[in-house]
């Protein structure tokens, strides 16, 4: 079967019976046509995704550095593949537009949210800037003197150079996504492993992008808490997400007394003596938010002698990191 560019996005069929289906490794289409499928056979989400019942299956078509790949999708009866155990901590996070920090009994963290992304995100956009200049080079008549693309109906040249700089753009838009998918997979995980019960601010994505801008897009916090969100519940775990205008966690301490915090300043530095790095900071006191939307005060300083070494060791961590010169951010540390 031949395949032209444009033509084929996707073909479904209605049960496993009739003119699309999948049997031990073999997609058959219609009467004549045996499609042999390519499965990684060590995965184990696959092998038992297999033993399921198959409802209908389904094949996608998606480009892959230029060419075009076909996936076959299978609908299956039965309940998901667990992969993971619960771990037994009560978890607090507090998600800022780039970082996360994540603090329970045993251990505090504190990281750059998909940093790997950021680096490929440099490189896509230096492939944009060049897709740019050669869309201009090759059609000047249909820029105004200032730059601006003209008006009213155009023909367009693209030139071979140009084409191969898109396919290099499409490709590299697919790797960001892979790429974050993964990160957020591996790092979802890592909490899932720890935790018992998560408790995290909501957060406002409209709110973080006028303070934050573009970076948002780029490491998507949102799509991160949805998975974790997901997975949590999945696992049979549980998800609290608090709304911020109740509990003013960055302007709160466990001394109780509130008070409000440039964003800038990265300390928790109370007149109690209380001193700690901010996110972490927030991260511990979402853990402590009672279902009426407050922090529960007394809990939170009986578990402050022990937490405040947790956290304290995090510190010394980063600093060594920051010695090492591995740390992107700084977290004002
Ligand atoms: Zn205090």
């Amino acid at each position: 079967m031949k395949f032209h560019k444009g033509e084929f996005v996707s073909l479904e069929g209605k049960n496993n019976k009739t003119f699309l289906t999948y049997s031990n490794g073999y997609v058959f289409v219609g009467k004549n046509l045996t499609l042999k499928c390519l499965f990684d056979p060590k995965d184990k989400w696959m092998q038992y995704a297999l033993k399921q019942k198959i409802k209908y299956c389904r094949i996608i078509k998606k480009e892959v550095k230029g060419e075009n790949r076909f996936y076959v999708q299978l609908i299956l009866e039965g309940n998901p593949y667990r992969k993971y155990e619960l771990g037994k901590e009560e978890i607090g996070l507090d998600i800022g537009p780039s970082t996360i920090a994540i603090v329970g009994e045993s251990k505090a963290e504190l990281k750059e949210f998909c940093e790997e992304v950021a680096l490929l995100d440099k490189e896509k956009r230096r492939i944009n800037r060049k897709m740019d200049r050669q869309r201009r080079a090759n059609n000047p008549n249909n820029f105004q003197n200032n730059g601006v693309v003209k008006k009213g109906k155009k023909e367009w040249i693209y030139s071979n150079r140009y084409i191969h700089t898109r396919s290099k753009h499409r490709e590299m838009e697919r790797k960001i996504k892979d790429v974050r998918k993964q990160l957020h997979g591996r790092d979802t995980n890592q909490i899932l492993q720890r935790a018992s019960s998560i408790q995290t601010e909501k957060l406002s994505y409209k709110a973080f992008q006028k303070l934050f801008g573009k970076s948002i897009g780029r490491k998507a916090p949102s799509m991160f808490l949805s998975i974790l969100k997901q997975k949590m519940k999945s696992c049979g775990g549980k998800f609290r997400e608090f709304p911020t205008y109740c509990t003013k966690l960055s302007q709160t301490c466990h001394c109780g007394i509130i008070k409000k915090k440039p964003l800038k300043e990265r300390w928790h530095e109370c007149e109690c003596g209380v001193v700690a790095q901010r996110d972490l900071y927030s991260a511990f006191l979402a853990r402590y938010v009672t279902k009426s939307n407050h922090v529960d005060i007394k809990k939170a300083k009986g578990d402050w002698v022990q937490l405040s070494i947790v956290l304290g060791e995090c510190v010394l961590h980063l600093e060594k990191m920051k010695l090492e010169r591995k740390l992107i951010s700084t977290f004002g540390i």
